[in-house]
């Protein structure tokens, strides 16, 4: 288990340039020049306003920046990194609370060199996940001619909204990639249309719906399951005018018709108070295939660990506590409220133990060179992009980001409503809304 932090250390040559030494870059997360780098990102991101997970740097006793200054033996000795693990080195932590996890194996081949920070945008509209019961698709997902992700697409594609920002970010400059999100916090109505479009995902979510022709379909940041869609471009229509379109909140569109037809749709509150999405779409990207069961079962262990069921096929959907939000009555503000309510009542919403995570495989996110990669999604309406998150990082995606509402900044590519000003001190980071 020291045997990677042994190497990491091994390989610090500190080049000379112009008389400094450069730190050194290294292919993990917890050498010397990583933790200096992050140290310095923590900082970055902070002033920001982002809730920061500080166990890189501010939680050591002897910051990297200064160590040297104090005797301590200067940037990044192996004891400095330890500090912030009960005193064990992140590895030997790791180790002690949860077991080994597998490493990915050398097919991953993680781009370590270029800067992970801003490396692609978030979305501000809205994250549309399609169940296909799947976890490869056709290189590009809505060429499954047999799937909602088709249809939907194709409603999609007439709406005029501008759509994902693909460009990357300067990681020195958060407001080039920490975005944001069009949407007000739950319990509000909206101001005005969104107008971003839907990024849309297939995933390996089963479909809850009784008819076997039917999709579930998540929106975020509603927070909501939309079961019974109609795989056909009628039912995909139906999702944009029910539940898609700019003009509607979280609640979205009132009871239609009786439910007949494709109106037979039917909304309910996610049971879950996070949902991680994982790439492992083999067809664009074979390093994603293999890294998302792995990262798959170090997060099981480890939110298990925190007493955090785990919902991997979608079943926790299958039979909701409450009315559908298409029954909800009153105002658009009344309506808003209600949701805004049952998403502020969901466990562990608001860090914490318990509760319950979904985990589902999803197609193409971008940036296969990082894999893994991952989306995780909050109540809160908080969106992070992660990437070179592997086993080993789990447990700091699960007690930072996961219970505690923090960004790990070595992980970060790009987020949207995280920005919470003087909420890292404070337990719950981005969960709070
Ligand atoms: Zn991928």
């Amino acid at each position: 288990m020291f045997k990677k932090i042994a190497s990491a250390v091994s390989s610090i040559s500190g080049t000379p340039r112009n008389g400094t030494p450069e730190p050194p870059v290294l292919a993990g997360h917890h050498g010397p020049g990583r933790v200096k780098q992050y140290a310095q990102l923590a900082k970055t991101l902070e002033d920001y306003g982002v809730p920061v997970a500080t166990e890189d740097c501010a939680a050591c006793d002897s910051p990297c920046a200064d160590g040297a200054a104090n005797g301590a033996g200067g940037a990044g000795t192996v004891a400095e990194i330890g500090n912030a693990w009960d005193g064990k080195t992140y590895e030997q932590y790791v180790h002690d609370k949860y077991g080994d996890f597998d490493e990915f194996p050398a097919a991953i081949d993680t781009d370590w060199e270029s800067d992970l920070a801003g490396s692609g945008g978030p979305p501000v509209g809205r994250v549309v996940v399609i169940s296909t019961g799947k976890s490869d698709w056709p290189r590009d997902h809505v060429d499954a001619q047999d799937s909602l992700s088709y249809q939907v697409n194709k409603v999609l594609s007439k709406q005029k909204g501008g759509g994902k920002n693909k460009k990357d970010g300067n990681p020195a400059d958060p407001s080039t990639y920490v975005l944001n999100s069009a949407f007000p916090p739950p319990s509000t109505a909206l101001s005005g249309p969104i107008a971003p479009l839907p990024s849309l995902y297939s995933s390996c979510l089963i479909s809850q719906a009784e008819d076997p022709e039917d999709e579930t379909v998540l929106v975020f940041p509603d927070w909501k399951a939309v079961l019974e869609v109609e795989n056909s471009l009628e039912g995909a229509q139906g999702l944009w005018d029910g539940a898609l379109s700019g003009s509607l909140g979280r609640a979205g569109q009132r009871l239609q018709n009786e439910g007949e037809g494709c109106n037979r749709r039917r909304s309910y509150v996610l049971p879950y108070r996070a949902i991680v999405l994982l790439c492992s779409h083999k067809r664009r990207d074979k390093r994603c295939s293999i890294a998302a069961p792995l990262l798959r079962s170090a997060l099981v262990t480890c939110l298990t660990k925190h007493g955090i069921h785990v919902d991997e096929t979608g079943s926790s959907l299958a039979v909701p506590e409450l009315g559908a939000l298409e029954d909800l009555e009153g105002t658009e503000a009344e309506r808003e409220a209600e949701v805004g309510r049952r998403i502020s009542n969901i466990e562990g919403v608001h860090g914490g133990e318990g509760g319950e995570v979904g985990i589902f495989n999803i197609n193409h996110l971008g940036g296969h060179r990082y894999a893994g990669v991952m989306l995780i999604l909050f109540p809160s309406g908080a969106y992070l992009s992660y990437g070179r998150v592997t086993p080993q990082e789990i447990p700091r995606v699960v007690e930072d980001t996961i219970l505690k509402g923090k960004i790990v900044p070595g992980l970060l590519r790009s987020a949207a409503g995280v920005v919470r000003p003087g909420a890292t001190a404070k337990e719950n980071g981005f969960l709070a809304w």
